[in-house]
């Protein structure tokens, strides 16, 4: 037991200070995402979202909406 400290930390995405058990790790990296921005989606720190976009604007594997999908014949 630690007294009554907080265990706040800064939120990799939003930038505000939030309390750290209620957060949660980047998907990409472990730091630290605060439940607000995990609640919005916000499932990656602004480094690896910027790393995520960077790769996905050179790769070409992004999902093609209304491209032929052979797979939903049931
Ligand atoms: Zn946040
Ligand atoms: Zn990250």
């Amino acid at each position: 037991m630690m007294g009554k400290e907080t265990d706040a930390m800064i939120c990799r995405a939003c930038g505000n200070e939030e309390r750290a058990s209620e957060g949660y790790p980047c998907d990409g990296c472990g730091t630290f995402i605060c439940m607000i921005c995990s609640f919005k989606g916000v499932l990656l720190c602004k480094k690896c979202a910027e790393t995520a976009q960077e790769s996905a604007d050179t790769g070409d594997d992004l999902l093609i909406d209304g491209g032929e999908s052979p797979s939903a014949t049931i």
